[in-house]
């Protein structure tokens, strides 16, 4: 059988970006020895801040043309405040790949693994697996608007907030597929028709329009501010989580912080018509404070290169990467932020090991 080849730009960024990279390549190199897959990985030294200070941008002009062949992104971590502001490796990295890419789709997985403290009380693995998806280019953030009468008593401040039915249908129809696919096909659908009174019920109609196509799921719509008590509350009452720009914003954070350390949460941005390459990323950031000592927990790194296997189409790779963390996360070893003494590399090299493997 000839095996699958992806082409895969590998851009760690800043700080724990460029500790945490070298563990995911080395668990997706473990995942070539034992399934049909290769990968033509790309090394990428810009996005980063240390790019900046070189060149006084973050990417090269033509930054574009050089990604657009590849199959995906994986990226570390952008941002060294103490040279170069947020604003500014923001803007001009990880926000232009997923405009431009038009990564519509943000998706977090959250769930409890077992061996990783919860901070709810009472919380078991298995109570916490669901998903959340986030529309990613619309809605709440956009620049229009403006101050009016400014530094008067009369100050007014307005910003829109844009939705399209194109954007709401395609970012609602991913979430009814994605529930599709799992065992309890139920959909919640965020929402705040009560008070935000023009565009959330029509986000609720979108959502029913869309959801007809999908008779076989459970549709709960819910206000916002319920919704994220229950992320607290009720975690097990939820499956797949669908939400606008803002609101999933709030609970792509809130849903992983229920679950232990901001060091195991993995994201995707996803095209995914393929259109253009998709950009797999953990959750936190370059973490300056604790850059340099070989101490950063890598699992976030290494689960989002999983996520970029499923979403190639390399579903057992990505499963069998998903069960050495979950054995890793058990047994150990275990890196600080989760009780232990290890090192990134370490950890690393354990998930890696069960890989070739199994
Ligand atoms: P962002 O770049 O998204 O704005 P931030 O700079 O506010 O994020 P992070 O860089 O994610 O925040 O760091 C937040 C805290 O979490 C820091 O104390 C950092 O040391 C810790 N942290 C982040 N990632 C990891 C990791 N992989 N392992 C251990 N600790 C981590
Ligand atoms: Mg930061």
């Amino acid at each position: 059988m000839t095996k699958k080849t992806f082409k895969i730009a590998v851009i760690p960024g800043d700080g724990i970006g460029k500790e945490v990279m070298p563990q995911a390549l080395r668990v997706l190199e473990a995942a070539t020895t034992r399934f049909d897959i290769e990968l033509e990985l790309s090394p990428i030294e810009w996005a980063s801040c240390d790019y900046y200070l070189a060149h006084g941008q973050m990417m090269p002009d033509d930054w574009k043309s050089r990604l657009q062949g590849q199959d995906a992104l994986l990226f570390g971590a952008v941002g060294w405040p103490a040279t170069v502001p947020d604003h500014i490796s923001l803007w001009g990295s990880l926000l232009k790949f997923r405009r431009e890419f038009d990564q519509y789709i943000n998706l977090r997985p959250v769930r409890l693994f077992e061996g990783v403290p919860c901070p709810l009380a009472g919380r078991k693995p298995g109570d916490i697996d669901y998903l959340v998806v986030r529309e990613n280019t619309e809605g709440e953030y956009t620049n229009l608007g403006g101050v009016m009468y400014a530094g008067t008593e009369r100050e007014i401040v307005i910003q829109e907030s844009v939705y399209s039915r194109f954007g709401a249908d395609r970012v609602l129809r991913f979430a009814f597929e994605l529930a599709q696919a799992r065992e309890r096909k139920h959909l919640t659908v965020a929402t705040k028709s009560n008070g935000i009174a023009i565009s959330m019920p029509w986000w609720d109609g979108r959502a029913d329009a869309v959801g007809a196509d999908y008779p076989a799921i459970t549709v709960d719509k819910q206000h916002i501010d319920i919704l994220s008590a229950r992320f607290v509350l009720q975690p097990g009452r939820f499956d797949v989580v669908v939400a606008s720009n803002l609101f999933g914003d709030i609970l792509s954070d809130l849903g992983p912080a229920t679950t232990g350390t901001i060091g195991l949460a993995p994201s995707a941005n996803l095209n995914p018509e393929r259109s253009f390459p998709s950009l797999f990323e953990p959750v936190h950031g370059s973490a300056p404070d604790i850059y340099g000592r070989n101490i950063a927990n890598p699992v976030a790194m290494i689960w989002s290169a999983a996520l970029m296997l499923q979403f190639l189409g390399a579903a057992e790779a990505h499963d069998a990467i998903l069960a050495a963390i979950e054995t890793v996360l058990r047994e150990g070893p275990r890196t600080r932020d989760l009780g232990g003494d290890a090192s990134t590399t370490e950890m690393g090299e354990a998930i890696a090991r069960l890989v070739s493997q199994a």
